[in-house]
Formats: C-alpha cells, structure tokens, sequence
C-alpha cells in the first residue's frame, strides 16, 4: 500500500512590498541569521537597498553571495562554500528558477532554513523541494529532491510585476499543464514527486491552478504591460507560484514535462524558457492522450492569446528536421521519463506522432 503524500512550502506570503516584511516573517519562524543570500546582479541592483534597510533595522546581519550562471553542480559547490565561509544561519534566494534551485541545493546542503524569494512568476519551482540541475552547457541533467520544502516563500508582486513580460507569460505556460498531468497520474495512480498517490487536496489545486489562468491570465497580462499590480495579477501570480508549485510537487507530473526534458537536448530550443517549452509540451500532451477537441481548443487559444508557443517553429524546432524530433522522442521514452505517468503506454513513435500532430494543429490555428 502506497501512501498518500502532501508536500509544500512552510509559509507562503505574497503582496506589493512584501520585501520589507523579511525581518518580521524571519522572526515569526524562528528564522536565524546570518542571512546569506543568493542572487544575479540585476536583483541584487533592485533589492539590495532594501535588504539593508529592513535587516539592518532589525539588526539580521547579512551577506550576498553572486549567483554564478548555472545551476550546475559546480555552481552549487561554489555557493556552498561562501555560504559556509560566510556563517549563514538561513539561505535566502532572489531571483528566477536556477538562482533558486542553486540557493535550494545550497540550503539543503548546509541544512539550513531556505528563504525562496522569487523575482519572476515564470515557473512551478518556488515552491517545491527540487532542484533543477543543468550541465555547465545548460543542457537538462535531473532534479535533485531534498527533504523539505522552503520554511518561507516571499513573493513581492511589485517586483515581479516590473520584470519580464516574457517570463510571466512562460509562467502561465509552466501552470498550464497542471491540471492535466495532475489528471494523468491520479488516472495512472503513479506517485507524485514526493513519493506517495496524490491527495485530493494537491488535485484540486491543480484544478484551481487551472481555472484561474484560464479566467484571469489575459487580464493579468494586459495590467502588467500598463504597468498595474491588479487582482487578477495577484490571483495568476499565486497560480504561476503556489498553485502550479504544488500541484506538480504533491500530484505528479507526465508527458508535458516528460516532453519539455526531452526538448532541452535538442539545441534550437535553448532560446525557449521553460514554461514556453512546457506549453509546447501540453499541445503534444493532448495530442497523445487524444483529448477532445474542445479541451485541445480552449488551452491552444489561451497560448495564442498570451503568446505561448504551440508549434515546433515556436519552441525553436522544424517539423522537417526528423532526426533531431525522433531523438526527442527516444529521450521522452528513457526509463524513469514523466511521459510514463499517462494511463497507457507511449513509445517513440506516439511521442513522434503526436509531436507531429500538435504542431500541425496549432499551424492551422494560425501560429507561426
Ligand atoms: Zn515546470
């Protein structure tokens, strides 16, 4: 008998200006200093004014560690290293998904508290106890599970609303699948990421998560290009974030993310950021599992709408090109591949087919 298992972040705390609540969210978990945080230039450029201030009011001491490029195994005995050297009670992480996972890593090798702070709502990752880790050449390697999930996941919307674009809306492509590998496991009743069946509760996030981009997304995305952190912003961040993060960490992940693992060792998608390459993934997805076509039609048009790929032509890749396709294909069916989560079984050749059909579905869709 396998048991159910429902992982997630200690604390979630998400609002405009949530930056200057650190000390006092720290203080209310018990959080120790040193504060060693993990960040890129540019945010550090945007936060680091504001970290001094509020810690220093609150008398945290801290020091920033630069985020070396990769979340590589290299980059993360780098990161380990300064942190340790730097007496870090707590690691912090400021930034997109591989400054986290890198600060994760860190945190869990160290075991020390993780602060997660996400800069961009472009992934499922936050949220979660994995790591991402990548070749120095950023080619897809594995993920990491560590024990626990972080002790805080901050989110400050006023940031996130002043960051790429481009990144929210992978974020809703990341969110977007969901809903329909949560669907596929439970209907397989394969284990989750966290080694146990799905609880209802990590179900009917992936359902919610669902809902809201479907309900919110263009709304939000149009009050972020004028510039305004509105509700429907609020409400996909937390689908972007807490939604997603959870449904795919507690209810499972399948050919989606299965595809998108087997894209990133095909060379013309390294421009696609992950959740562009996921809603590629989701297109193939349906294909496979012949989903009707008002399923297919309605998460096509939400991609159309907010600029997700839905061809091969969008994720970098040819429907010509039939080598580099096939050998997706073989690497989506790997033993240990997500793609093993569908209730049937997939082989090469359907991952192949419905790859073909996808992009030729959402060609006639009018998408480049
Ligand atoms: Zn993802």
């Amino acid at each position: 008998m396998v048991n159910t298992v429902y992982a997630s972040a200690s604390r979630y705390t998400q609002g405009t200006g949530a930056t200057a609540s650190l000390p006092a969210e720290m203080a209310y978990l018990g959080l120790p200093g040193p504060v060693a945080i993990v960040s890129g230039p540019t945010v550090k450029g945007l936060l680091g004014e504001t970290w001094a201030t509020v810690l220093g009011d609150a008398g945290v001491e801290f020091s920033c560690i630069p985020f070396a490029g990769e979340c590589s195994r290299s980059a993360i005995a780098e990161t380990v290293a300064a942190a340790d050297a730097a007496g870090a009670g707590v690691i912090l992480g400021a930034g997109g998904g591989k400054v986290l996972d890198t600060a994760r890593a860190t945190a869990a090798t160290l075991d020390r508290p993780f602060i997660c702070c996400p800069t961009v709502a472009s992934t499922d990752s936050p949220c979660s106890a994995l790591a991402v880790i990548y070749s120095e050449e950023g080619i897809y390697e594995g993920f990491e599970s560590f024990g626990r999930n972080p002790d805080l996941v901050l989110v400050d919307t006023e940031v996130i609303s002043k960051g790429p674009v481009r990144y929210f809306v992978a974020g809703m492509g990341d969110a977007l699948s969901t809903v329909f590998e949560a669907r596929a496991c439970r209907a397989s009743a394969q284990q989750n990421l966290r080694g146990g069946l799905a609880t209802i509760a990590a179900v009917e996030i992936g359902e919610a998560c669902y809902r809201t981009i479907m309900s919110d997304g263009r709304t939000a995305l149009a009050d972020m290009k004028r510039g305004e952190v509105t509700e429907a912003f609020e409400r996909v961040v937390e689908a972007n974030t807490l939604l997603s993060g959870i449904g795919f960490e507690s209810a499972g992940l399948a050919a989606a993310h299965g595809l998108h693992n087997a894209m990133t060792g095909a060379e013309g998608t390294h421009s696609s950021l992950h959740g562009e390459k996921v809603a590629f993934g989701v297109m193939v997805h349906l294909a496979l599992e012949e989903q009707p076509a008002e399923v297919v039609d309605d998460a096509r048009q939400f991609c159309l709408d907010v600029g997700l790929p839905v061809t091969l032509e969008g994720v970098g890749l040819s429907a010509d090109d039939e080598t580099t396709l096939r050998a997706i294909a073989e690497r989506a069916v790997q033993p240990g591949g997500f793609v093993h989560n569908e209730p049937f079984s997939v082989s090469a050749e359907s991952v192949y087919e419905a790859i073909l059909s996808a992009d030729r579905l959402g060609r006639a869709a009018g998408a480049s």
